[in-house]
């Protein structure tokens, strides 16, 4: 799925990984396709609408669940932004319909006649304990997404709506599987997020070689602007 542009996700890690001389090979996965759970570092799903996930969930779940829990189970890294996020739980309820998720992380999403979350978002995250950092963006999402007791939520919204509204909670990391609701797109305004999947995916102990981060730098500020933070 892409949605808001989700794809540039793709795009800044691509780019980056060419910068630094980091082999870089983009595999897609469409409908009825299975994936090798052994033959990537790092698995995407952007986002998309109640269709288009209406189109995809059965899939994910038949073609694909399997492999995506072998390949986080090795340490491969699972990102998924808003449509994609919501199908990485366990279900996503749309009125009378229940989509299926692949149960990587513990949550699950409702959508009721409630107001859609939409707007600018910023939340502080600390992925590795070692110091809070911030992710900035747009959120526009009418499920929300509710976290079993003990399910990591990915941060704690400084301004926005996140998973709920009300539960100051945004996205959801298990390990290396990661959920959020944050587009912009999310990578290009958090380049340093970008950095740490990169990281994680190749399972690096040292730090990337550093890049001219000028106009990184100056959309994340943007992005944090448009938020308030
Ligand atoms: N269809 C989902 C919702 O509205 C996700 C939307 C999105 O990916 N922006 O909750």
């Amino acid at each position: 799925m892409n949605i808001y542009a989700d794809r540039g996700n793709l795009l800044l890690l691509q780019q980056r990984c060419a910068w630094r001389g980091i082999g870089f090979q983009l595999t897609g996965a469409g409908l009825g396709e299975a994936i090798d759970p052994d033959a990537h570092d790092l698995f995407y799903m952007g986002g998309g609408q109640d269709r288009d996930q209406a189109l995809c969930a059965q899939d994910l779940v038949d073609t694909k669940r399997e492999a995506l829990h072998a390949a986080a189970a090795r340490g491969a890294v699972i990102l998924g932004v808003c449509g994609g996020y919501q199908l990485l739980g366990h279900s996503y309820e749309v009125g009378d319909d229940v989509l299926p998720g692949v149960g990587l992380l513990d949550l699950k999403t409702v959508r009721d006649d409630s107001a859609r979350l939409i707007g600018n978002v910023a939340i502080e995250v600390d992925l590795d304990a070692t110091g809070a950092r911030v992710v900035a963006g747009f959120e526009n999402h009418g499920g929300h997404t509710h976290l079993a007791p003990g399910q990591q939520p990915l941060g704690r919204v400084l301004k926005g709506f996140g998973n709920t509204g009300a539960s100051g909670a945004e996205g959801a990391v298990r390990g290396t599987v990661i959920g959020t609701y944050i587009h912009g797109p999310l990578l290009p305004k958090n380049a340093w997020l970008a950095d740490w999947l990169t990281r994680r995916a190749l399972a690096l102990d040292t730090p990337l070689e550093p890049l001219d981060d000028a106009l990184e730098d100056a959309a994340h500020a943007s992005a944090r602007r448009a938020a308030g933070v």
